[in-house]
């Protein structure tokens, strides 16, 4: 069925394909953004940035074509700045405003941004169990991407309700899952951005200013926050693999990955979320383990990973080319990360 979305459907999802198209058929370079016509796009550009840094979430607002446009340029705002800290924040608040609006959609605009952008095998199907109404039925491979990364047991899959492939979801369901998926995507590092025209320069620093303030109020280490998981070595990918796909790994690994994690710049919460996805999650008992590995509770020591001589001795080296060079996880994820931004 052709699907045809309205100027509010594409304000309201700017993330889609046809949001995209339709961008991309206004054929607009930066010059044209710098004019007075475009001023409450660019400013409503930076507002996006703001509200995601104070509030950690990117409101909706009423005119379509501002709301719509401002989409790219807050990303490219966010690109120009290249701080992973502000990548991931804007990320998140642009994936909760995406939960909000989706879990209030009808069901074929729904569906349609489901299968058209994200290509996932959705349908609509009626199903009561456990004394609730389940209004979707999503392929469990689609359901599986995104799924490990929550926390809460609700989403594991031995909680769910499964039919000969498919999981079945509540509307509610489908807009989490799907705003996840575009967290990622807006996580995704875009290339290098094109140099920006004075107009915009200035308002890239205001975001700047107010990034750093709150990257000194909140304590953010700028040591080596740059999180990218490409660039992690070749054994804490593997643990990280492990334990996404619902696997226990051993204690020293778990110990190893902890402390690889929190020293690359996760929060306590984030590394507690990743190991939700363990059959024995305990969240009291994580909390505890990863408090302790951070250095907040203890002695007040943040531990580091064990150096590549230890994990080999527990069978935990996975080792490739890169290695070669190295002695600890943690130079081997600096090297990496400095390799691929020269790259870039
Ligand atoms: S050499 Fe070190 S960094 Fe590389 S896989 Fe082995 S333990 Fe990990």
């Amino acid at each position: 069925m052709v699907f045809m979305y309205s100027k509010v459907d594409l304000a309201k999802y700017p993330f889609t394909k046809e949001a995209q198209k339709y961008i991309e058929s206004l054929s607009l370079d930066i010059d044209d953004l710098i004019s007075t016509e475009y001023s409450p796009v660019l400013r409503r550009g930076v507002e996006r940035i703001i509200e995601a840094l104070e509030s950690g979430y990117v409101s909706y607002r009423g005119n379509a074509f501002v709301e719509l446009l401002s989409f790219p340029i807050a990303r490219l705002f966010v690109e120009s700045l290249g701080d992973e800290y502000l990548r991931r924040r804007y990320a998140v608040a642009e994936s909760k405003r995406a939960d909000k609006l989706l879990a209030k959609e009808e069901d074929a605009k729904l569906i349609n941004i489901v299968r058209e952008t994200f290509g996932w095998d959705i349908k609509k199907a009626l199903q009561r169990a456990g004394g609730r109404f389940y209004e979707y039925k999503l392929r469990v491979t689609n359901y599986l991407t995104f799924a490990p990364y929550f926390q809460d047991r609700y989403w594991k899959l031995v909680n769910r309700v499964l039919d000969e492939g498919y999981v079945y979801l509540r509307k509610m369901d489908v807009a989490r899952l799907v705003s996840e998926a575009v967290k990622w995507r807006l996580m995704e590092k875009k290339g290098k951005p094109p140099d920006l025209p004075p107009e915009m320069k200035e308002m890239v620093n205001t975001i700047r200013i107010k990034l750093e303030d709150q990257k000194i109020d909140r304590g953010i280490d700028e040591g080596i926050s740059e999180v990218s998981r490409e660039s992690f070595p070749p054994c804490i990918s593997k643990m990280l693999s492990e334990i996404l796909a619902g696997r226990n790994i051993s204690h020293h690994a778990r110990f190893a990955l902890t402390s690889f994690l929190i020293n690359v710049g996760l929060s306590v919460d984030e590394v507690i979320q990743i190991f939700s996805n363990v059959p024995d999650f305990d969240e009291n008992l994580t909390r505890y383990q990863v408090e302790h590995i951070a250095g907040i509770t203890g002695g007040g020591t943040k531990y580091t990973p064990p150096a590549c001589n230890t994990l080999r001795t527990y069978g935990l080296c996975e080792k490739n080319e890169l290695c070669e060079s190295i002695n600890h996880p943690l130079s081997y994820y600096r090297n990496s990360l400095r390799i691929r931004q020269k790259d870039e």
